[in-house]
Parts: structure tokens; C-alpha cells; sequence
């Protein structure tokens, strides 16, 4: 296998029109409308919006502003956790997951951003928790295929697997793909969101991003850096070039991989960046973007 490293990265100077920002990145600090303006002001041409932002929002209002700022949308996130203690309460994440399933088809977004859960409260049972998520994916590619939405499955690093993820690994996500998908045509409809911050640990990622990439399965690409010390286990993301991940090299894999698609910022930052303008944000991850990613 071919280091890392020895795949260069196409430049990215001069082309914030390849780079996305999800609004995560910006703290929640504004309306969903203001954001959308500030993000397309800052030069980007992809926005990564949050189901929250939307709530009492008209979603075709919405999805309207974000066409008439010349805005792509990347990924919708994210899914409600499938394992739930019961079947009522599985049930109803599912719905839930339809309802914003049918959102993202309203927002024209790349994909719907798959967090799967893990353990309900009171359970051990890894097992079962991965059980109902194979189960309760498979009934929203149902009907993600219906209506023409692709699903996105994140996996998360390992350090969520008690709560967020007991989808941990790039393989563990494509064995699950396989299963659900099998040979999947030239466009698959279960894919991967692959996140740097996730996946940079990982002896095996060089493999994996081929393999997803060989099989079309990369849905999107987002990017922040893992900062030594991590002081917050969700909320201490730090900015491209101010960790320790090689972004330049795994962003060189993803695109060998035949990954073409935004390149998305996603800062969890609550004691830095959430603090800081969103304008002042927004320029940081351009320059970054241009110089370290
Ligand atoms: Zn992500």
C-alpha cells in the first residue's frame, strides 16, 4: 500500500467554488437566512445546513435562498439514532428520519448525513445497537431510493461508540453498505460521509477511501483538524493546520480515490471559534481551506 503522502492533492488556491461550509462551523448563532448570505458573501459555493436551523422554517423558502445565493447544498444533517429501547421508540426515529429524509429532497442536498446512534440508556449491548442500525438503515434507503436522496453513513470515531456511533470505522461502514447494497450500479444510493476529524486515526483509511472510491460510495468529504491536547471530546475541534491530521495527504487519497465533489468545513469549536464573528470564521476556513486542507 502506498503511503499516504505520495499522493499529492489537486490545489485548492483559488477555489473556494469546490469548498462547503457546514454551518456547525459558525456556532448557530444566527438565522438559517443570515447564514446562508454570510456563507455565499465569503466566497464558498456549498452550505451543509443542520435540521435545527430549519425548524419552523418553510423548507422551500429556505431551499429557495439557498439557490438564489448561488449555494450548492452538500449534506443535510443529520439522521435521528436508530437503536432506541423499544420498537415504538425505533419506530419513531424512523419516521422521524423519513420526515427529514423528505427535507433534503426539498433542500436538493448531495446526501442525507447518516449518525447512527449506539447504546439506548441502560443498555450494553453493542451488538443489538448495531443490529438495529443495520436494521433501521435498510428501511431508510427504502426510502431514500423512493424519493432520490442519497444516504451518507458516518462513521465516527471510536470515542463516541458508547453514545453517537457504533458505526466507528470506514470498513465497519462498507461491510454495512455491502450488506444493504449489494454491487451497487454506477451510482449507489448508500454511500459514506468520510470526515477527516473520524477517520485520520485509522491504519487502515488509505484502503478504505479506495475502496469506497472504487465502488462510488463517497458522498462527501469534511474536514477540521484534531487538536493535542483534545480538551472536549465533541466540541474541541480545531481549524485546518492547527492539529495534527496530514489534511493535504488524506485529502490526496480521497481524491485518487475519484472523490470530486465539496471539500466541507466542519469545526465543532464551542470555547474558540463559536466565540469569534461568523464572518471572521468564515475568512479563516477560506484561507486555511486554500493553504493547509
Ligand atoms: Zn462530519
Amino acid at each position: 500500500m502506498a503511503p499516504l503522502g505520495a499522493l499529492a492533492p489537486t490545489s485548492l488556491q483559488g477555489r473556494l467554488d469546490r469548498c462547503a461550509i457546514n454551518t456547525a462551523t459558525l456556532g448557530f448563532q444566527q438565522p438559517i437566512g443570515a447564514t446562508i448570505d454570510a456563507v455565499a458573501r465569503a466566497g464558498f459555493r456549498g452550505i451543509g445546513p443542520w435540521r435545527r436551523e430549519l425548524e419552523g422554517e418553510p423548507v422551500a423558502r429556505v431551499a429557495r435562498h439557498i439557490r438564489d445565493a448561488g449555494l450548492a447544498v452538500t449534506g443535510y444533517c443529520r439522521s435521528t439514532y436508530l437503536p432506541a429501547g423499544d420498537a415504538a421508540a425505533r419506530a419513531a426515529a424512523i419516521d422521524d428520519n423519513r420526515r427529514a429524509i423528505d427535507e433534503a429532497v426539498a433542500l436538493g442536498a448531495g446526501c442525507f448525513v447518516v449518525v447512527v446512534g449506539s447504546l439506548p440508556a441502560g443498555s450494553k449491548d453493542l451488538g443489538r445497537a448495531r443490529a438495529e442500525v443495520a436494521d433501521g438503515v435498510a428501511r431508510l434507503l427504502e426510502h431514500a431510493c423512493d424519493v432520490g436522496v442519497h444516504l451518507g453513513l458516518e462513521p465516527l470515531h471510536p470515542m463516541y461508540a458508547g453514545d453517537r456511533a457504533c458505526l466507528n470505522t470506514l470498513a465497519q461502514a462498507l461491510d454495512l453498505a455491502d450488506v444493504l447494497e449489494p454491487e451497487p450500479a454506477s451510482a449507489p444510493m448508500l454511500g459514506l460521509v468520510v470526515d477527516a476529524y473520524h477517520v485520520w486515526w485509522d491504519p487502515d483509511v488509505a484502503a478504505q477511501i479506495m475502496r469506497a472510491g472504487a465502488q462510488s460510495r463517497i458522498f462527501a468529504y469534511h474536514v477540521s483538524d484534531w487538536r493535542v491536547p483534545t480538551r472536549d471530546l465533541l466540541n474541541d475541534r480545531a481549524m485546518m493546520g492547527d492539529g495534527v491530521i496530514d489534511l493535504p495527504a488524506l485529502r490526496g487519497q480521497v481524491e485518487a480515490a475519484g472523490y470530486r465533489g465539496p471539500i466541507e468545513v466542519e469545526v465543532f469549536s464551542a470555547s474558540d471559534w463559536w466565540r469569534r464573528p461568523v464572518a471572521a470564521t468564515l475568512a479563516a476556513c477560506a484561507e486555511r481551506l486554500q493553504t493547509v486542507t
